[in-house]
């Protein structure tokens, strides 16, 4: 039987501000590396009558940047309310979160439409298992960003996260990596049944929101073939198990009994305000893919690999203006940044910025591949090394620890080399008779031999010269 399966999703991800101090008081936000209920004030635990200060100023900032990066069009002259949202959970102490209306709508990031962005409070963090609740994190700066339902599969929101989290590393000042949640909503229609939304909240990794919205999937489907009903209801995400559990039937905006927060004056945003912030804006990793192309000619698939990580596109530029921004120094930085350096950062499942590694680190190992102090070869093993230790050892140091450095040694390289054709009679007789490639089995026993520290063309002269005679 042919089967009609579509799916709609749409995210709502919260992303904190890396900011000093909370979003309505001056308790510090490292809730992180403190003790439990240390970092906490009346305000943020929401004692009767306690007063919150003015929202932070960096906050709504960030907030603004992040709203321009997404494309969207920002509330101007206009009151923009915190709201009181009512909603009863041990991580609330106040039994509402202050959360601000649209501070930007109508944007666009990837293809998928962005329906607002604004700012909220965190609250605190609740361990059903224990009954403990900790308020440190509770009044930590917030963005939200509410996607429209445009996403049409798992890998396709999957995708749109990646991409988020690559442009918050851009912006800078957010908790991407680590703070970031998604309430996941998802729809179904099955052959021809339209399925009610399902939400699944607080789910806290990327890989989270694939095996969501792949088990919602198949559940939903299931359900409607069967000719059950999907409810609108709100569902959580029981990560030991990847599985989807049923909370509570949905929540409508009135369940929240929203008013706008009495103590709180409305944030008004002016062009001015807005202006000030673009000027600080980071350059988008699309205009950062296309300047690569423009200003240092390479291919578009060498830039799009650079840029996909901040941190390898910034060394990319300060290994190019040391190199000599030329040919040769480009394509030295190409060879050794985006092909063997990347290489070895997908071989370990890492990103740059978490190898402590320098651009003066690839400096000094591309520049003593230049120079021949050590061979190609041995240049890859040392970046293997590099990111291994952390960047905690120079390539000098990892080179002559190594004791990788070229053999200067005519004598010690002859050696290797009459070892090497004592060793491939079949190989020499073949060159003897003209096969040419046959001498790239012997070269190749050398450079074993001499664990890689023989300069290949140095070594096809003393074979030649010692074989043809
Ligand atoms: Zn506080
Ligand atoms: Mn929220």
């Amino acid at each position: 039987m042919s089967e009609d399966l579509s799916m709609k999703c749409g995210l709502e991800i919260h992303v904190q501000v890396d900011t000093n101090s909370k979003l309505f008081c001056q308790c510090p936000t490292n809730y992180k590396d403190v003790e439990p209920n240390t970092n906490i004030c009346p305000v943020c635990i929401g004692h009767p009558g306690a007063k919150p200060m003015p929202p932070n100023k960096k906050a709504i900032d960030m907030a603004i940047m992040v709203a321009k990066m997404l494309g969207c069009e920002m509330v101007i002259d206009k009151d923009i309310y915190f709201q009181r949202k009512h909603y009863n959970y041990p991580d609330l102490p106040s039994g509402y979160q202050k959360t601000s209306v649209p501070i930007g709508e109508h944007g666009t990031f990837l293809g998928v439409g962005i329906t607002e962005v604004h700012l909220e409070e965190d609250p605190g963090q609740y361990k059903p298992d224990l009954g403990t609740v900790d308020y440190n994190r509770s009044g930590t700066p917030l963005i939200e960003i509410v996607t429209d339902p445009d996403m049409k599969s798992p890998e396709e929101a999957r995708e749109f996260l990646r991409q988020l989290l690559r442009l918050f590393r851009y912006i800078g000042n957010l908790r991407g990596e680590g703070t970031m949640r998604a309430d996941t909503n998802i729809s179904i229609k099955y052959n021809g049944i339209q399925g009610n939304r399902v939400e699944v909240k607080n789910v806290n990794s990327i890989r989270g929101v694939y095996k969501v919205l792949k088990y919602e999937l198949i559940r939903q489907k299931n359900v409607l073939r069967r000719g059950g009903e999907i409810k609108l209801e709100t569902r959580a995400f029981m990560e030991s198990q990847m599985i989807t559990k049923g909370m509570r039937s949905k929540e409508t905006a009135d369940d929240y009994r929203y008013i706008p927060d009495p103590d709180l004056q409305p944030i008004v945003l002016s062009n001015d305000w807005v202006e000030k912030v673009e000027a600080q804006m980071p350059e988008t990793p699309m205009n950062k893919e296309k300047r690569f192309v423009e200003q240092y000619g390479i291919k578009e698939d060498d830039a799009k690999v650079l840029v996909s990580d901040l941190e390898l596109a910034d060394v990319f530029e300060k290994v190019v203006a040391e190199l000599g921004n030329d040919k040769d120094g480009i394509s030295l930085a190409v060879t050794w940044i985006r092909n063997e350096l990347k290489r070895v950062l997908v071989y370990n499942k890492i990103e740059f910025f978490e190898t402590n590694l320098k651009p003066e680190h690839m400096v000094e190992l591309i520049n003593s591949i230049k120079d021949k102090t050590i061979s190609q070869k041995i240049g890859k093993t040392i970046i293997e090394q590099m990111v291994e230790h952390k960047g905690e050892k120079t390539p000098k140091e990892l080179i002559s620890e190594m004791g990788l450095t070229v053999i200067e040694d005519t004598s010690e390289l002859e050696k290797a080399c009459e070892e090497a054709i004592k060793n491939s009679e079949k190989a020499i007789e073949d060159y003897k008779s003209g096969n040419q490639r046959a001498l790239n089995s012997v070269v190749g026993q050398v450079m074993k031999l001499t664990r890689g520290r023989a300069e290949p063309g140095t070594v096809v002269e003393i074979l030649k010269k010692k074989i043809d005679g």
